[in-house]
């Protein structure tokens, strides 16, 4: 009796499945929700469920039209395009899915948009940046470690797998950020990240779901929440976003809207991580294809900027987080892989509807003019290709200045490095808008680079927070940290913070808690970059160099309201200048005020620079 009802039940049960295959359901809607008033009328929404594209939408909603509706390849798709106008309010619209004689309907929230006081504000040089990988800062909340049902948990024994870094650790150390003088926060991706342990998905790159926030991280809540204590104190927060590529593990992988929606799909072709093709005039299309439709690595699909569905998905996705979470900037990872028509027709349009926004491509190049060419409006350019980027990441400044205080000086090394680099700055749209960095999470730590000089490591961190562009420090390298030996290289130069997990034996986020050396580094940023928030030579000023000699090197940092001095030595002696030479900027200037000690000099007829020293001067015409 019992069998027999298990069996009735059973197969009641599978009908109403079969039906509901049949007629559809809808398990997943892209965006979540929408906003009257947006800057942009017209949204695309992702629905996806079992033959959800063998129905015909219906929008019945005052203000809202139902612009077109587009099937595809996979039966479970439909993509629904509305326009939203000013005269709609906030409330729900029921978009009916209609299929013969049944009807289902999705409830799709318009909201009405938050105050955007204090949102979406941009970043430029006035700010420092400080570069963490969330999984590797600190450890706010132990119980988000291991996630049930996700493919990873945090293993402490092993640093190439995750260490449970969160968001949470990231609040609780606002504090601490906010006293450093950092005044943006860029997180190594922060969204869903649902790989195989093995992968090492901890670094964010490999999206698996592009509306959520990664759980082990925390929430889409916590994310905004975080952003907004951020505001308050006048912080800003950038989002780390891959339009080029996502995971292997992302649910579209499981059953692709299109048959062109990833590259390369039947047979693997990986990029030739040549960057350089783009700009160079005598590419062939065999590297450019290679370069542009190659795979990142065997977990990481590449995306085909050329369907109009995903590029409207990936659109709408950007504006979904900036309005959702008031975030202040983008930076987008591998900027030279993906269609470059594409990623110019994305940075128009999010910053046409976010004008005071900032984007910065990752545009990893080896010399200046293959940077320049993705910074916006590049005169005279090649292939008249204006890319409308505002900010790049500046690669060869990095790499000038990381050789520079490390070589020794002669007419092509050391210093010349550097000042033969800016000497290219003609070729950029605008210099200032750069990020310069000394390290990242790809490269090696900036204290290694220059074979653990303190004096080296210092002098740098000097040009990084008086040089052009918008300063960005690396996560560790207040505390002048080395590389670890364990892992693979990346895990050198990606080590968990001390301090940032309950069993850590001492924490560096105090000063007791960090060794000397720690706590000189870290004193000796903290001043610079605490000066450097008012000092707005630094943020707007024009710059002014002289050309080295003899491992020495001068520049200045002009604004009409102040006036800033660098004194570079990186010889084994001290060096007496002619002060003569720099007469055009030091004109009526009597004293220059050292902005490390507040002492100050008398300017005479010459200037004298310790060894091994980058010292920084505000000028002053009375005492
Ligand atoms: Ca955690």
């Amino acid at each position: 009796m019992i069998r027999l009802l298990f069996l009735l039940l059973f197969s009641v049960f599978s009908t109403i499945t079969l039906a509901f295959n049949l007629y559809g359901q809808v398990n997943k809607v892209d965006p979540p929700f929408w906003w009257t008033d947006m800057p942009v009328g017209e949204v695309q929404i992702q629905l996806y469920g079992p033959n959800i594209g063998l129905h015909r939408a219906q929008v019945d909603y005052p203000g809202v039209k139902l612009v077109k509706q587009i099937a595809v390849d996979s039966p479970n798709y439909l993509f629904v395009y509305l326009n939203i106008s000013s005269a709609s309010s906030a409330g729900i619209i029921p978009i009916r899915l209609s299929r013969e004689s049944t009807t289902l309907t999705v409830d799709f929230e318009l909201k009405r948009r938050e105050n955007r006081t204090n949102k979406n504000q941009g970043f430029d040089a006035s700010d420092v940046i400080y570069l963490m990988m969330p999984d590797r800062f600190a450890n706010g909340n132990p119980d988000n470690d291991t996630i049930e049902g996700m493919l990873e948990s945090a293993d402490r024994t092993d640093p190439e797998r995750r260490q449970g870094g969160d968001l949470a650790g990231v609040t609780q150390h606002l504090d601490y950020l906010d006293d450093l003088g950092m005044t943006a926060i860029w997180f190594t991706p922060i969204i869903e990240n649902d790989m195989k342990p093995e992968y090492g998905a901890y670094h964010g790159y490999a999206a698996t779901d592009l509306y959520k926030v990664d759980r082990r991280y925390g929430s889409n809540a916590e994310y905004k929440m975080l952003i907004d204590a951020a505001h308050e104190r006048g912080m800003k927060v950038i989002m780390d976003m891959i339009h080029n590529h996502i995971g292997d593990q992302h649910w579209w992988m499981r059953d692709l809207p299109t048959q062109d929606w990833i590259h390369n799909i039947d047979e693997y072709m990986q990029t030739n991580y040549q960057g350089s093709i783009v700009a160079d005039p005598y590419s062939s299309d065999y590297d450019m294809i290679k370069l542009v439709d190659g795979w990142f690595v065997p977990e990481m699909p590449d995306l085909n900027q050329d369907e109009p569905l995903l590029t409207d998905y990936l659109i709408i996705n950007t504006l979904w987080w900036i309005e959702y979470s008031g975030v202040d900037g983008i930076r987008m990872d591998t900027y030279l892989y993906p269609d470059k028509k594409y990623m110019a027709e994305w940075v128009e349009v999010v910053l046409t509807a976010y004008p005071d926004f900032n984007i910065v491509g990752e545009a990893w190049a080896i010399n200046t003019p293959a940077a320049a060419y993705w910074q916006y409006d590049l005169p005279g350019q090649g292939d008249g290709y204006d890319s409308k980027l505002p900010s790049i990441t500046d690669f060869p400044w990095s790499f000038a200045v990381r050789d520079g205080m490390t070589e020794e000086f002669s007419w092509e090394n050391g210093l010349m490095k550097i000042y033969y680099m800016l000497g290219q700055d003609h070729l950029y749209a605008n210099a200032m808008k750069n990020v310069i960095f000394l390290d990242n999470h790809d490269m090696s730590r900036v204290y290694e680079h220059v074979n653990k000089n303190v004096a080296a490591f210092k002098m740098a961190i000097t040009l990084l927070l008086t040089q052009r562009g918008i300063p960005q420090i690396y996560y560790g390298t207040e505390f002048m940290f080395g590389h670890e030996n364990r892992g693979g290289d990346d895990e050198a130069w990606r080590q968990t913070l001390p301090g940032g997990w309950t069993d850590d034996t001492r924490s560096v986020f105090t000063e007791k808690g960090r060794t000397e050396s720690e706590n000189d580094a870290f004193n000796y940023i903290r001043r610079l970059t605490n000066w450097r928030k008012t000092a707005i030579a630094t943020h707007q000023g024009s710059m002014k160099h002289f050309v080295p000699e003899d491992g020495t090197y001068v520049y200045f940092r002009i604004h009409e309201q102040q006036t800033v001095m660098v004194l570079v030595n990186t010889s084994n002696e001290e060096k007496t200048l002619d002060a003569t030479r720099f007469q055009e900027v030091l004109g009526d200037f009597t004293t220059a005020k050292n902005v490390i000690t507040n002492t100050s000099i008398d300017l005479g007829a010459t200037l004298v620079l310790p060894s091994k020293e980058a010292s920084v001067w505000e000028l002053k015409d009375e005492l």
